[in-house]
């Protein structure tokens, strides 16, 4: 049985997103969550995707969303931000079923100053489950890792308590994902706060459970935001699998013995056995940003310096002084090339976490 028997294609929300990540932790793979900034990042995910016969999730981070909807815009109050995720959010909507894969609609890091952001985007995801029935996104993510665990908890319930009536999932963070800006010293491998503990986990689990089953928890095992060279990230994935058997001792029903979906933040540069070893403990999302901005990139860099001569002027080139370059730099000839690239990119993304013909 495949997805698509479980599911429908297009945008997924409430149980039918419990069901495909009740199937991926039970198949033991992951789907990636591809950071989109544009209709072509959007497009290159989705296609991607399709052409590999697997789900796919679209996310937005509070920058990505500001400029979907416009440098130019002021972002006072969070304002193009939040018009900028649902316009990121409509367009997901208007063509993800022309795609034929189940698709989630996600927003990703909301720390706690952008928290208007947040409140924006659940206004437009009440607004659309009062004429729809659905919420416009399928989840949304709140990293209130740098609070206290009572506050976390705490502001979490709150926006539970509003999203689970609409079957919208929430993602929170627990523990500190580190990352450059942060100063973390990653050889520091002792570093209590870099690994959540199971305590904490069965604390989560059981408060949001009382509200709903439409969560998931981005847990701290080591990770870091950004690539660092090879053997500077120790990963320990297998701490997940420890977090599991906590949470199912305390249910005690023997009936899950996976009982937590798991989110891997910060995983650019690690080793495929990290991966395996997340997934095979309960891991159904994993971000990707980083490697697919450089695959964006390259596509368009390669083409460059392959028709650089066609590139120079808008007429003339070695064909001739008085031929037209106007097929080479038409943005949906040079843009198609970077898509190229970031499509072969999440397709790799999706076969290391085994997302691949899925439907
Ligand atoms: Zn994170």
């Amino acid at each position: 049985m495949g997805i698509l028997d479980i599911v429908p294609a297009g945008v997924v929300v409430g149980d039918d997103l419990r069901k495909l990540f009740e199937y991926a932790r039970e198949h033991k793979f992951a789907i990636p969550a591809i950071n989109c900034t544009s209709t072509s990042t959007i497009n290159a995910a989705l296609e991607a995707a399709r052409d590999i016969k697997s789900p796919i999730i679209i996310q937005f981070s509070n920058g990505g969303a500001a400029y979907i909807a416009g440098k130019g815009l002021s972002n006072k109050n969070q304002e193009a931000s939040v018009i900028g995720a649902v316009a990121g959010a409509q367009y997901v909507r208007a063509v993800a079923k022309a795609y034929g894969i189940p698709v989630v609609i996600h927003s990703d890091h909301c720390a706690k100053k952008l928290l208007p952001w947040f409140d924006g985007m659940i206004a437009a995801d009440e607004e659309y489950f009062k004429a729809n029935g659905v919420p416009l996104f399928s989840s949304h993510m709140l990293d209130l890792s740098e609070e206290s665990k009572e506050e976390n908890i705490e502001i979490c319930l709150k926006y539970l308590k509003r999203m689970a009536p609409m079957g919208c999932l929430l993602e929170m963070e627990i523990g500190i994902t580190g990352g450059e800006e942060d100063g973390v010293n990653n050889e520091d491998v002792d570093n209590a706060a870099l690994y959540t503990q199971p305590e904490d986990i069965w604390e989560i689990y059981e408060a949001f459970s009382k509200v709903t089953d439409l969560f998931s928890i981005a847990a701290a095992f080591g990770n870091v935001h950004g690539v660092y060279a090879p053997g500077n990230v120790r990963l320990h994935p297998e701490l997940l699998g420890d977090h599991q058997a906590h949470v199912a001792k305390k249910l005690g029903n023997g009936e899950q013995t996976k009982p937590v979906f798991f989110v891997f933040h910060g995983g650019s540069g690690s080793t495929e056995q990290d991966i395996a070893t997340a997934v095979s403990n309960g891991v159904v999302k994993m971000n990707v940003d980083t490697d697919t901005q450089w695959a964006y990139w390259i596509g368009l860099k390669n083409y460059y310096e392959d028709k650089k001569e066609y590139l120079q002027t808008q007429v003339g080139n070695p064909e001739g002084p008085s031929k037209p370059n106007k097929k080479y730099y038409d943005p949906r000839v040079f843009i198609r090339e970077a898509e190229k690239t970031m499509i072969k990119r999440v397709q790799q993304a999706c076969k290391d976490l085994g997302n691949v013909d899925r439907l």
